[in-house]
């Protein structure tokens, strides 16, 4: 597992930053992984209080955010499916499990954070790349939640476009990024955030590939660049009547623009990572992933749930954030955490540059790094070291037979061959 160690250096290797993103950037993950066992479970708190919430809900529903509790509670459950497989020749079987695939659920993302990762790596220059993150001032959430969709549109269009015209202006290149949207911050409150993924040169007028030398950066000017970007924008918007807002008229718009000008653009810049993989994966780690990852969950008692954070204005003596722990009712948690579910059809990864019109570079431009298949059986192989489709006794091969369904009434099983045979026997009882 080389790659992975390459990863593991590059990650300890970074600093701190003050960005306050819930991603933590660059403190060191607890192992974890989806299959095995964690200590809570969201699923769990939600089948507790989901639908008592839901008799009186503290905030609106949006039908979006119904499908993601539904399928973060049926993941990995009966209710999606079981495929048993079994050893032909001491007959031990194995069950596998399906995911919901829900962009917001936590045993999910992990998985597929993983397989993007193998499949943007091939279509990334092969050079080194950096890690940018573009945060926007607090003074702006009432108008997001209101404007959702076109204000966070923007953000993602903004910060590319700076970066874009930044790295032709300073360098001549036509460079590539990967931007991935996050909306919240470590205390699950709105904080809206794009981290891109910055190629560290690119094309130049030749069409010639042209390395970066050097990491410095002039972030006031990126900074002013990106609040001018990000305010045109903004202004289109109020004049075209595209915006949701109280202003009266355009001099108290203009007042307020004014106001958020005052305000600290906080951007980012990682140093440079030198291969493809180690970039992908260290930001796929993170930055594609559920909105609350399970580990954090410190405790789940009665109506009280607690998540770990960490707290970026008390910092210890080496600067580091202080770990501090959250408790909340699940009244406020649900609002909470269900605001980050994102809204339908909104694209959360998107690629710009070089990256969006890869197909008119040569090929040889691109990363050549082999490519490592992905798929559930390679993961849990890769972390606990066994093939589960493999007898661990006879060395042998498991062959599927049959699969089961929890309906309503009863558990379905489904043969290969096309037979159903229908059992009225609740599934707990079943199964030990
Ligand atoms: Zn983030
Ligand atoms: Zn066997
Ligand atoms: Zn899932």
């Amino acid at each position: 597992m080389l790659h992975h160690k390459k990863w593991r250096n590059n990650h300890d290797k970074l600093k701190h930053c003050r960005c306050m993103c819930e991603c933590a950037i660059h403190t060191t993950e607890k192992k974890h992984n989806w299959f095995g066992e964690k200590k809570y479970r969201l699923a769990h708190f939600f089948d507790r209080w989901w639908d008592i919430y839901c008799q009186d809900p503290k905030h609106f529903i949006q039908p979006e955010q119904y499908k993601a509790v539904q399928a973060i509670r049926t993941c990995r459950t009966a209710a999606l499916g079981i495929d048993i497989y079994s050893c032909p020749n001491c007959g031990d079987t194995t069950e596998v499990y399906h995911n919901c695939k829900n962009r917001f659920c936590p045993t999910c993302s992990w998985s597929d954070t993983i397989r993007w990762a193998e499949k943007i790596k091939r279509n990334m220059l092969n050079m080194p790349h950096r890690h940018v993150v573009f945060t926007i001032p607090h003074a702006l959430n009432s108008l997001i939640k209101r404007n959702e969709y076109e204000m966070l549109n923007m953000q993602m269009k903004a910060s590319a476009q700076t970066l874009k015209e930044w790295m032709d202006y300073k360098y001549g290149l036509r460079c590539g990024i990967i931007s991935v949207l996050h909306t919240s911050g470590e205390l699950k409150t709105l904080h809206s955030h794009v981290h891109m993924i910055l190629s560290w040169g690119g094309v130049d007028k030749i069409g010639a590939i042209q390395q970066i030398k050097g990491t410095f950066v002039k972030y006031k000017l990126i900074s002013d660049k990106f609040r001018k970007e990000y305010e045109t924008r903004l202004t289109e918007l109020f004049d075209t009547d595209k915006l949701q807002h109280d202003f009266r008229d355009k001099a108290e718009f203009l007042r307020f623009l004014r106001r958020i000008n005052e305000k600290h653009w906080i951007i980012h810049f990682e140093d440079p990572m030198e291969t493809p993989t180690a970039v992908i994966r260290y930001i796929g780690r993170y930055s594609k992933r559920a909105c609350l990852s399970e580990y954090k969950i410190t405790r789940m008692e009665e109506e009280t749930i607690g998540f770990s954070y960490k707290d970026y204005k008390n910092t210890d003596f080496f600067g580091k954030p202080i770990e501090k722990e959250k408790v909340l009712n699940y009244r406020e948690f649900f609002p909470l955490l269900l605001q980050h579910v994102p809204l339908p059809y909104f694209r959360l990864v998107r690629y710009y540059g070089i990256y969006s019109n890869k197909g008119h570079l040569p090929r040889e431009y691109f990363n050549q790094e082999e490519d490592i298949p992905v798929n559930w059986q390679s993961l849990q192989e890769s972390e606990t070291g066994q093939d589960p489709l493999v007898c661990q006794k006879c060395k042998v091969d498991k062959v599927y037979t049959h699969s089961l369904v929890e309906r309503r009434t009863g558990i379905i099983k489904y043969f290969r061959n096309g037979f159903t045979d229908i059992q009225s026997i609740p599934f707990k009882d079943r199964v030990a």
